[in-house]
């Protein structure tokens, strides 16, 4: 499995000096040609390095990273960059990775720039079809960052990441920075990319409601691990990790006095520090479904029993279809 640990000098998360953060702790995920992934967890669980570690924006400490049968775990600079033009990424907040003193038709024509594809005039060709592409007006082309919206400058993001043509796009949090109202054009845009280029994606969100629909399959990850992974649907309709199902509850109801809402497990405690994971299952301190054996021993990702669909989830004591956390008794103290 892969995995990404940091040296914890200089991080804000970990209390003792000289500790290692072991944000991405011995994942094993693949992802089909024309698939879309969902990665979901919450903030700190170690999605968005993960994330970088598929797109070799980050060279992963353990383990390793395949790209089309091709070993890029290791690759770097001029033996990287044909594969970087398959291989991009867009991330959360789309003004802080755009130079504001730049034009849009600059800020997106870059890849060519870099990789010395297409002369002056082509490219502007070029970018004003990538502009059209993701439902920007090309004659903006001459426009600064700050003449864009929200969701505007996404659509900038998208372009520029779409430029080179790439086989997959890993997308860390591409709406979180958005109004609701915006979040879903995005998404449309990014389905319909999806279907018109042949895209295969690593959809990431906190949200699950976000990769729901997009996503034929969705891994939720807990401190560094993946917990659950299974179709969207299977997900939604059969969670078998307490932490899945805490999860989901804590999804937004549109009827907060709706029978729904006496369901909502609210998970207690901070998540623990990823430089000191805590011993066995790692969610046991905050599950409500623990027992004292959930400490002894790491629960490996396993397919679930009974279940005919390709489902996988990492816990001692998986729910029963159906079950009620809300019923379970409280946790053991951790
Ligand atoms: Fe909860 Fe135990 Fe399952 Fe971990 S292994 S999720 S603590 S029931
Ligand atoms: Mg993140």
């Amino acid at each position: 499995g892969l995995v990404k640990e940091f040296p914890a000098g200089a991080s804000a998360l970990t209390g003792r000096p000289g500790g290692v953060v072991h944000a991405v702790d011995g994942v094993s995920l693949d992802v089909a040609p024309g698939e879309t992934l969902g990665l979901v967890g919450e903030t700190g669980c170690g999605k968005s390095t993960l994330a970088r570690c598929m797109a070799r924006l980050l060279e992963p400490t353990g383990g390793r990273v395949f790209f089309e049968g091709a070993d890029i775990t290791h690759l770097s600079g001029a033996r990287m960059r044909p594969l970087r033009r398959n291989l991009q990424m867009i991330f959360q907040d789309p003004f802080g990775s755009l130079n504001p003193r730049r034009r849009v038709g600059a800020i997106i024509g870059d890849p060519f720039a870099i990789h010395g594809l297409a002369g002056r005039h082509e490219r502007k060709r070029r970018v004003q079809e990538l502009m059209e592409l993701v439902g920007l007006n090309p004659e903006h082309y001459n426009r600064f960052p700050a003449e864009f919206s929200g969701g505007q400058r996404q659509r900038i993001g998208i372009a520029r990441a779409l430029a080179l043509r790439p086989r997959l796009l890993v997308c860390d949090e591409p709406v979180s920075a958005l109004d609701v109202s915006i979040q879903g054009q995005i998404i449309n845009l990014l389905a319909d990319l999806r279907q018109e280029l042949g895209l295969t994606y690593v959809f990431i969100s906190h949200d699950l409601s976000v990769v729901r629909h997009v996503s034929d399959r969705i891994a939720v990850m807990y401190l560094g691990k993946i917990v659950e992974l299974a179709p969207s649907e299977v997900l939604f309709e059969r969670p078998r990790h307490p932490y899945t199902r805490a999860l989901l509850s804590a999804a937004p109801v549109a009827d907060p006095d709706a029978a729904d809402s006496r369901r909502r497990v609210i998970l207690g405690g901070d998540v623990p520090s990823p430089v000191a994971p805590p011993p066995g299952c790692r969610f046991h301190p905050r599950c409500p479904k623990a027992r004292e054996d959930c400490a002894l021993a790491e629960p490996p990702l396993v397919p679930v029993l009974g279940d005919p669909d390709e489902h996988r989830a990492a816990c001692w004591h998986p729910l029963r279809a159906g079950e009620d956390l809300a019923a379970v008794p409280a946790p053991v103290p951790g």
